[in-house]
């Protein structure tokens, strides 16, 4: 089988990527090691990714969809909360979003790309690729038999299966300490139908342990808690551990102590991942195969499609013979948005982004600042908490702080 550009996974980044490709006139093949639908954790999307969905022509079969909109974020710590309405943020971008139920969102995509003319192969896994000067040549176990494709190009959007990092010996481990996730998916029959449900909320149980609240159009919630999770009583069943969770706190407990859970709830420890370089001759990396930080600021869809949409179109360049520096135009530009909510990440489980969003003390503006990069606008540099990501917000904690220490 011959192709212009094999894909492996078909996430968002690799549908992304597919999407972009096709509509540019070029052959495409997608290599997807399960059958959709699957299930798959990151179900809440950031108002960038609508711009995304949109380059791709992938936004429209979307909204049909009619996902439960997302218009901002709301924090709690005991009595406190601090609320982010995308529609009041600094950058001039998309004022909401959806949050969805992956196993479904993802097989629209899948099935919106394979319309536009792109070859999905289902249960087939990509076990080995080999580079020569012309050609990638990538073996692929096709419902059991393996099979060779050749391709001009390859482009790696496998997600967690990291296919290049570990064929390519890319991995690296990520320099953020190792935390867990806990999840499952609930019945929502005490939803209030009121502004509450329209953001994702995001309970703050330690300093490094919280939970989110993500709830879906079909009547069933996205529950997860993350971070140090030695609470867990390994004697207990996941299911048995989950309800105590839930019953032993006083937010949670009116809500959702004795509603039924979708399925067992699922564990996964370390997902943060990190990768040597994002290209190389004749591939790229995009979303989860790169790198992957943290799910508190719910980046992961978003990142998945800006690198699948600005791979396939620096591909696409290439593929016309035009000159591309993949360093500066690919690598820089990720690795830049991925060091702003690096920042974030850091200064959420240190505390310091708590002490701000709870101090209420914050004025409009800097609201609005902060709620940019909340809703994935972290390329735009006009924005001082995006242009000094690594200062700007302990700056203002300090600030706080004083203050606080003025008025005690
Ligand atoms: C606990 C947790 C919570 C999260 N919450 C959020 C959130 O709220 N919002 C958010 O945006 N992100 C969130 N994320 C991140 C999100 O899960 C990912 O960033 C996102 O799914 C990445 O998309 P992707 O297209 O790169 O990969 P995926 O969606 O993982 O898709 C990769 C595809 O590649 C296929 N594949 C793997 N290996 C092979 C192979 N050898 N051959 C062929 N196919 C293969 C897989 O079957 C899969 O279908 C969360 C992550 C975690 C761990």
């Amino acid at each position: 089988m011959k192709t212009d550009v094999l894909i492996i996974g078909a996430g968002p980044s690799g549908t992304a990527s597919a999407a972009i490709l096709k509509k540019e006139g070029f052959d495409v093949v997608i290599v997807e090691k399960t059958t959709f639908p699957r299930f798959v954790i990151g179900e809440s999307l950031l108002p960038r990714c609508m711009d995304l969905l949109d380059e791709a022509g992938l936004l429209d079969a979307i909204k049909e969809q009619g996902y439960k909109e997302k218009h901002g974020a709301k924090f709690y710590r005991g009595k406190d909360t601090c609320e982010f309405n995308f529609g009041e943020q600094y950058t001039k971008g998309q004022t909401w979003t959806w949050q969805v139920p992956r196993a479904d969102f993802d097989k629209v995509l899948a099935d919106e790309v394979a319309k536009k003319g792109v070859t999905v192969l289902y249960n087939s896994t990509v076990e080995n690729v080999a580079f020569t000067t012309n050609k990638v040549t990538t073996t692929v176990n096709i419902k059991g038999e393996e099979k060779t494709i050749t391709s001009k190009y390859i482009i790696d959007g496998s997600g967690y299966g990291r296919v290049l990092p570990n064929l390519l010996d890319l991995n690296i481990p990520s320099t953020l300490p190792v935390r867990s996730a806990f999840f499952t998916h609930i019945d929502d029959t005490n939803r209030a139908q009121d502004i509450e449900s329209s953001r994702i909320q995001v309970v703050v149980l330690k300093a490094d342990v919280w939970i989110w609240i993500i709830p879906f159009s079909n009547g069933k919630t996205s529950l997860g808690v993350v971070g140090d999770l030695s609470f867990i009583d390994k004697t207990k069943s996941n299911e048995e551990n989950f309800r105590t969770l839930l019953t032993s706190n006083e937010f949670l407990n009116p809500r959702f102590g004795k509603n039924k859970f979708e399925f067992e709830p699922k564990i996964i420890n370390g997902y943060s991942a990190g990768v040597k370089q994002l290209y190389g001759e004749k591939y790229v990396l995009t979303g989860n195969s790169t790198e992957f930080l943290d799910p508190i600021f719910s980046s992961g869809v978003t990142f998945a499609l800006e690198s699948g949409v600005l791979a396939a179109k620096l591909v696409v360049k290439e593929l016309n013979n035009e000159k591309v520096d993949w360093g500066k135009e690919y690598s820089e530009y990720i690795l830049q948005g991925v060091a702003v909510f690096r920042s974030y990440v850091d200064r959420w489980y240190d505390e310091t982004l708590q002490t701000v969003f709870f101090s209420n003390e914050i004025n409009s503006d800097i609201k609005g600042q902060i709620c940019s990069v909340l809703a994935g606008y972290v390329w735009d540099n006009t924005n001082p908490f995006i242009k000094k990501h690594k200062k700007m917000v302990q700056t203002l904690a300090k600030v706080i702080e004083i203050k606080k220490s003025e008025t005690a």
